[in-house]
């Protein structure tokens, strides 16, 4: 079964000003800010501004214009933070297996240093 939407999770908290963070970009349907315990030079988070858990919830239930909005702001964040030309690793976890920890789906961006291993 599928989780239900928690209303207090962090990232929502994060969403409505609740919790302070390092805002790194936003617009109408994405909002990416640092990660608080980063684990690389950099470490942004993205997520969408409306309520979803996963990558299943939000292919289920968000609109073709948020899942454009969401997918491109991902892009426009590695733009901004210069990291395409480096590289970088986009992470998504989801649930259990997944080590998911905020249940808010959430695009970790990793730059700044070169990675190896794919997996841990
Ligand atoms: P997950 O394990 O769910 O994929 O990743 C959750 C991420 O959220 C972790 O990297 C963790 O450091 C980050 N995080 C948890 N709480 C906060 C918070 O209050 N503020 C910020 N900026 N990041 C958080």
């Amino acid at each position: 079964p599928r989780l239900p939407y928690d209303e207090n999770n962090v990232f929502a908290k994060i969403l409505r000003g609740e919790i302070p963070s390092k805002k790194v970009y936003e617009d109408d349907f994405a909002f990416a800010f640092h990660d608080i315990n980063p684990q690389a030079p950099v470490h942004v988070l993205v997520i969408p501004k409306a309520a979803y858990v996963s990558w299943d919830d939000f292919t289920l239930k968000a609109s073709d214009a948020e899942i454009a909005g969401f997918t491109r702001a991902v892009g426009r964040v590695t733009r901004e933070l210069e990291l395409d030309q480096p590289g970088y690793r986009l992470m998504v976890n989801m649930g259990g297996h997944g080590h998911q920890e905020v249940p808010h789906l959430h695009v970790h961006i990793f730059g700044g240093r070169q990675f190896r291993v794919m997996i841990g």
